[in-house]
């Protein structure tokens, strides 16, 4: 069917909805909470959903080095981990839910929570078609910094990616119009207050972790009205950091820059739209050894969620690969974690811990396969690692190029 006038009639009421809808979300915005004060929670409850696929399997690794971490703060009441069930593949399509409303409930009852990636089922697979049930999460909880490291230290890199979370691409990226069988549009969404709280939150990093420059990354050139929104808002803001240098660079050739060896180590910190964060983290990741090694925070007002920045790798459990997933996504975001409520020296350890294990002494590798170690292998190494007392200088040498 072609596009007829009752189709864009349709389309046009459409857009009215969503129009209204987003100007509300505006509003709201306008008025955010007081973030949580980590300090003053007790206890601070840590959530923990392994989601499906690979996720029940990597995330359990990851909630026992965490366990291991914090034993003391948890012994003395100040720490509780609880399980949050129902995040399943099987149990949403049964609710018909991305995320069930149970579900949802456990969740805001915690402080913060750890989770393992989620499947979300494509276009004609059988049961009802839900949303992604991370997109839900990082909306209902207005998770809107999506925060991802990635460090090769032996190459001198050590950037961090500020990913708008909750706008762009993504927001109404399940709300398109199909008019007729053969134009589609979408919608991509910026709001200032949305590209203002994730740019700030990028030059705050920067300030407090002694970090002089701040790049912005988009395509403003070509997708003028929501990149340029957001790029004027990074320069007017980036003038109030007058110690910080800031530039901006499209998406395109920053791309080619991350593998560019002569540029790549200059780049610090990155604060980009949805789309654009999603994708340049992925080939960040694949520099430190893969996705399997990379983990992320999404950080709001009330609630902040630790996760892998990959997904459940259904190929792996249809092929009885799952024990051999790699764990250190998961256990990155744990360190994230453990930044996030103070605990730095704890997360920095464990940072250091995480590169001799996976990128510099490597005396066991995790391949994804039989021939490869297994994740709670891996983990149990990373534990022997970590309690080590010259953990620290070990760490030195392999940087500097000594402990090979
Ligand atoms: P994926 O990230 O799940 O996996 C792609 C491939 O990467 C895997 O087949 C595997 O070879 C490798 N891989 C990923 N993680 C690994 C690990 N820890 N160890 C070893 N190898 C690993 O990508 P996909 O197949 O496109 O997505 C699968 C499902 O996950 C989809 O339903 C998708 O929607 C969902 N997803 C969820 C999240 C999330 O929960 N945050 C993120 C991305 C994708």
């Amino acid at each position: 069917m072609s596009v007829n006038k009752a189709g864009i009639e349709n389309a046009r009421e459409h857009f009215a909805k969503l129009l209204a809808a987003q100007a509300e979300r505006l509003e709201k915005m306008k008025e955010p909470p007081a973030p949580v004060d980590y300090a003053g929670v007790r206890p601070l409850k840590i959530g923990v959903a392994g989601g499906d696929g690979i996720g029940p399997v990597i995330c359990d690794q990851a909630r026992s080095v965490l366990e291991f971490l914090l034993r003391d703060e948890v012994k003395g009441g100040g720490v509780e981990f609880v399980n949050i069930e129902g995040l399943t593949i099987e149990n949403r399509l049964r609710a018909a839910r991305a995320v069930p409303e149970d579900v949802l409930e456990k969740i805001k009852e915690c402080h913060l929570i750890l989770k393992g990636p989620t499947t979300t089922p494509r276009k004609g697979d059988a049961g009802p078609n839900i949303e992604s049930a991370n997109v839900v999460l990082r909306r209902e909880l207005d998770l809107f910094a999506n925060i991802r490291p990635v460090r090769v230290p032996e190459k001198e890199i050590d950037w961090v990616f500020f990913r708008e979370n909750t706008e762009g691409a993504y927001l109404l990226g399940s709300a398109g119009s199909l008019i007729g069988d053969e134009l589609a549009v979408d919608f991509t969404v910026a709001t200032l207050p949305g590209c203002e709280r994730i740019i700030r939150l990028a030059f705050d990093y920067a300030v407090k972790n002694s970090i002089g420059r701040v790049t912005a990354v988009t395509k403003a050139n070509v997708v003028k009205t929501t990149d340029g929104l957001f790029l004027d808002a990074f320069y007017r803001l980036a003038s109030g950091y007058p110690e910080i240098e800031s530039d901006d660079w499209y998406i395109d050739i920053m791309t080619a820059k991350l593998i560019d060896p002569a540029r790549r180590s200059q780049f610090k910190v990155f604060v980009l739209p949805n789309l654009y964060g999603d994708i340049l983290t992925d080939e960040a990741a694949q520099i430190q050894g893969g996705v399997g090694t990379a983990g992320s925070a999404n950080i709001g007002y009330r609630w902040a969620m630790f996760e892998a920045i990959h997904g459940s790798a259904p190929r792996m459990v249809k092929e009885g690969r799952d024990k051999y997933a790699d764990p250190f996504s998961m256990i990155r975001a744990a360190a994230l974690l453990l930044q996030h409520i103070g605990k730095t020296g704890k997360a920095a350890r464990l940072d250091k811990a995480l590169d001799i294990c996976g990128q510099f002494e490597r005396r066991i590798a995790v391949t994804g396969r039989p021939d490869g170690a297994t994740a709670a292998e891996i983990t149990a190494y990373l534990q022997e690692i970590l309690v080590r007392d010259d953990l620290e200088s070990r760490w030195e040498e392999f940087r500097s190029g000594r402990g090979r």
